[in-house]
């Protein structure tokens, strides 16, 4: 059995935090020894909302990549590329607007949501209404046929689906209808229990050192009525505890001893500072070794490019015969 085409990407954010490395980068360790994976440094996007303040994008696709390959992404094994290096996501793109019904862009329910919440930002142009056709480019460019998705990508998806069935329906059958690899990922809390991201200023980078890791955890929120060592504590909704679950060998033991009022808060920070620390010191290292690499690091990012760029010429090719688009120098 031919093994699965993955598609994923990040818009380029620079440095990655906890909640990125939990909602897709393990998952993509895990990927990578599993199917042809692609991942996709998405610099195209950061421009659909981000389109007046671009300085920053070149710095955040480095640190972003450094970050990837610290965590376990192997270029051995994957092929890491940038979109904006890979034109024919942007020929596909284009073509794909052509048969897609204004409609259905506009009910993707992140779209309004997203207006809703960026009130500060003029959003009324057409990347930001056509960034999920440009996600629907990159995954078909590939010929993917599965996607890893959180619950809230689910209906571009199902964009992307609607959108290959249209294109075969009319021009033949070039495009696989991708399927989710829906992936559950722990829920991991920003300090002050809002979701991890960096502008709350809340976030805990892979990239921090050990003392920065220890400062941030004094800071986490944790049980409001536990105010006395002995005072019996609700780990429940206590971010502490929350990050716990994910590094800590003796989580139950700690849920019990804080419940009885054994254990205090300050004693259950310092061990979340060394179970955290130990678990993020080979990414640490791993990250140091890269940044002493960064030839070998652009080298990955170019290589990956022009195998990318590859396999997107061959299904272009196939999408304009589908089109009877004849190319320059085919003419008979
Ligand atoms: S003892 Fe630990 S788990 Fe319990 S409230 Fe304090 S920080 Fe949270």
């Amino acid at each position: 059995m031919a093994a699965d085409i993955i598609l994923s990407g990040m818009r380029p954010s620079g440095k990655l935090h906890l909640g990125n490395y939990f909602g897709a980068l393990v998952n993509w360790v895990r990927l990578q020894n599993e199917a042809r994976c692609h991942f996709m440094v998405a610099d195209w996007h950061a421009l659909t909302s981000e389109y007046e303040n671009t300085q920053g994008i070149e710095n955040n696709v480095w640190d972003m990549v450094v970050d990837w390959l610290a965590a376990g992404l192997d270029p051995e094994k994957c092929l890491i590329f940038r979109q904006s290096w890979v034109p024919q996501h942007a020929e596909l793109h284009l073509i794909l607007s052509m048969i897609t019904p204004l409609s259905w862009l506009e009910r993707v329910p992140t779209y309004k949501e997203q207006l809703a919440e960026l009130k500060n930002r003029d959003l009324s142009n057409y990347g930001f209404l056509g960034y999920p056709l440009l996600q629907s480019a990159d995954i078909m460019v590939y010929r993917a046929n599965k996607v890893p998705v959180g619950e809230d990508q689910l209906a571009h998806l199902e964009l992307t689906r609607e959108v290959a069935r249209r294109f075969n329906h009319f021009y033949g059958n070039v495009f696989p209808e991708p399927q989710s690899i829906l992936s559950r990922s722990p829920r991991v809390p920003g300090t002050d229990r809002r979701k991890m991201s960096k502008s709350y200023g809340n976030a805990i980078l892979l990239s921090d050192t050990q003392e920065q890791v220890v400062a941030t955890i004094k800071k986490m929120y944790t049980d409001p009525v536990k105010i006395r060592l002995n005072d019996p504590g609700h780990p429940e909704g206590c971010v502490v505890f929350a990050t716990h679950e994910l590094f800590t060998p003796e989580v139950a033991d700690i849920e019990v001893r804080c419940k009885s009022g054994a254990l205090g808060c300050s004693a259950c920070k310092n061990r979340l500072g060394e179970t955290l620390n130990a678990a993020l010191d080979p990414i640490r290292a791993k990250r140091a070794e890269w940044v002493n690499r960064w030839d070998d690091v652009k080298a990955i990012v170019h290589d990956g490019s022009v195998k990318a760029e590859k396999i997107a010429s061959e299904t272009m090719q196939k999408v304009r015969d589908a089109i009877h688009l004849v190319p320059a120098g085919k003419l008979k």
